[in-house]
């Protein structure tokens, strides 16, 4: 903890007075680009992998980067949600899964894992549909090749469960707000997005815009 100490007090010291004019005019009022729907997993970091600063990402993180279907009872995923969309107004919402995933690897060892962490097993029942798939269609396939196909199917069912939440079905309905489902390497920067298109996951790059949600 000394360690997180010393970096507030250098944050105080020697980064925030090179931008006190910035922050003080982003205390007033937030207008974030995107909503990011990542894993907790500390490897995993939005600001950092997309190269963006205070006021830029609207961030949700937890276990799995799940998002659990509307009508669930309403948690801290579905208030932000809402307050995003609704009251912010952003126009893309982008959920974020990774190589390595803990909650995945979790799923994919059967619930061996599971049983001494209740609440993170209930937690991951949300993540069921792409368990199911994987189990479906890649049976066949070594365990790291399942892991990534868990991760991408379960970016492709909290994408699906995104639009069961009305704030987001109106937007997207109405074109105000894009989906996007990315899979991040943690090793080699890689980033998959989802082309809705084609059906796939494709390599990021500007022109894969034209396969969003
Ligand atoms: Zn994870």
């Amino acid at each position: 903890m000394e360690r997180i100490i010393d970096g507030v007090l250098k944050f105080q010291r020697e980064v925030y007075p090179r931008q006190k004019a910035f922050f003080e005019a982003l205390s007033t009022a937030q207008r974030p680009q995107a909503l990011f729907i990542g894993c907790s997993d500390s490897r995993v970091v939005p600001e950092l992998m997309t190269q963006q600063g205070p006021g830029d990402l609207f961030v949700v993180r937890n276990a799995g980067n799940i998002v659990p279907p509307h009508g669930i009872a309403p948690g801290g995923v579905s208030a932000s949600i809402e307050y995003a969309v609704a009251v912010l107004g952003v126009p893309d919402i982008v959920v974020c899964g990774h190589s390595g995933c803990g909650a995945m690897t979790a799923i994919q060892s059967g619930g061996e894992q599971l049983k001494a962490l209740p609440a993170v097993a209930e937690w991951l029942h949300f993540a069921d549909a792409a368990r199911r798939a994987v189990e479906e269609r890649f049976a066949a396939e070594d365990v790291p090749t399942r892991l990534n196909m868990l991760v991408r199917e379960n970016v492709l069912v909290q994408l699906d469960n995104l639009l069961t939440h009305p704030s987001v079905a109106t937007a997207v309905r109405a074109k105000e707000l894009r989906l996007h489902g990315w899979v991040f390497d943690i090793a080699t920067a890689g980033v998959e997005t989802y082309d809705a298109q084609a059906g796939r996951f494709t390599a990021l790059e500007r022109a894969s815009l034209a396969g969003a949600i």
